[in-house]
């Protein structure tokens, strides 16, 4: 018996409605053993980001961002409250050794894999530099892989001016031969954000670009509907990665790299929506937001909403 009616030591007063349950009341730490639906991993690195960032803070604030939400999807009238899922923890980085530190990312997501015990997973980063060796370890694993990229920008920059940054993952990932350029759509690609000789390079490697004219012009859903069906086809499996800069600054204020003129919110939502109810989907990672620079969680809410949107579509 506790001694006291109104105190649980330790914990924090959370109020407890006895009809609903909160996504975090789902998740639980990976034990050896376990399985479950959907499993979660932190890439928490941004010392190699070109801008100042502190996204490798994100994964926490988008955990503690899952509690503001229910698991009853009023569309689809159901409550997901029996979807599984189980946290992997944070990966530990070396504090200097940028390298070592990739190293780490691509065993830790590795070992998680080889766990067998999730039928989908997602990767909180972090910055957009995660998405290598997150995708280098999917792609072992399971075989030939499709990407979907949601992203204002390329992030195919040449490696001698700065090494492996933030701007770089999808060049390293198509030069080590982990990614064929056909199988990588870009999608959100926005305007005095990228160079011409990068949209020349990722077009010479067959990679298929949308930028927010194609969005205005076709219709986020129909473009997401087609890649998806070309993808599929040529694959084993599909890698959604959301760098959440793709959406507009007035949605997403906490990315480094902000600007004008791309997704809305709910055109965030949609893609994801339609991306989740492929059977090919294995994961998603979500990377590029600092949370010192967010207003109100508004990004970091975005990004637990979009994790919903991964986990609970039918
Ligand atoms: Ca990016």
């Amino acid at each position: 018996m506790s001694d006291f009616q109104y105190l649980t030591p330790g914990r924090a007063a959370i109020f407890k409605d006895r009809y609903v349950t909160k996504v975090t009341d789902c998740i639980n730490p990976y034990q050896k053993g376990a399985n479950a639906d959907i499993g979660i991993i932190g890439l928490p690195v941004s010392k190699s980001s070109i801008s100042p960032s502190l996204a490798a803070d994100a994964p926490n604030t988008i955990r503690n961002a899952l509690n503001a939400y229910s698991t009853y999807s009023g569309e689809q009238n159901h409550d997901y409250k029996d979807t599984t899922i189980l946290d992997f923890g944070d990966v530990y980085t070396h504090p200097t050794n940028l390298e070592e530190t990739t190293e780490r990312l691509y065993i830790s997501v590795k070992e998680m894999l080889q766990t067998n015990s999730c039928n989908r997973y997602i990767m909180l980063g972090g910055d957009h530099g995660v998405s290598y060796p997150s995708i280098r370890a999917f792609q072992e694993y399971f075989g030939r892989v499709g990407v979907i990229q949601l992203d204002a920008h390329h992030d195919v920059r040449n490696l001698e001016d700065g090494g492996r940054t933030n701007g770089t993952p999808f060049r390293s990932l198509l030069v080590g031969g982990f990614l064929n350029g056909e199988n990588l759509s870009q999608i959100g690609i926005r305007d005095f954000a990228n160079a011409k000789v990068y949209n020349e390079y990722v077009k010479n490697k067959g990679v298929a670009v949308y930028t927010m004219n194609d969005v205005d012009r076709i219709g986020i859903v129909p473009i997401i509907q087609k890649e998806m069906e070309r993808l599929a086809q040529k694959v084993d499996f599909i890698y959604l990665s959301v760098d959440m800069d793709v959406v507009d600054q007035a949605f997403a204020p906490g990315c480094p790299a902000i600007g004008p003129g791309g997704f809305t919110s709910r055109e965030l939502l949609s893609s994801i929506t339609v991306v989740a109810k492929h059977p090919k989907v294995k994961a998603m990672d979500i990377v590029e937001i600092d949370p010192s620079k967010d207003v109100r969680d508004i990004t970091c809410r975005l990004a637990a909403h979009a994790m919903m949107r991964f986990m609970y579509t039918n």
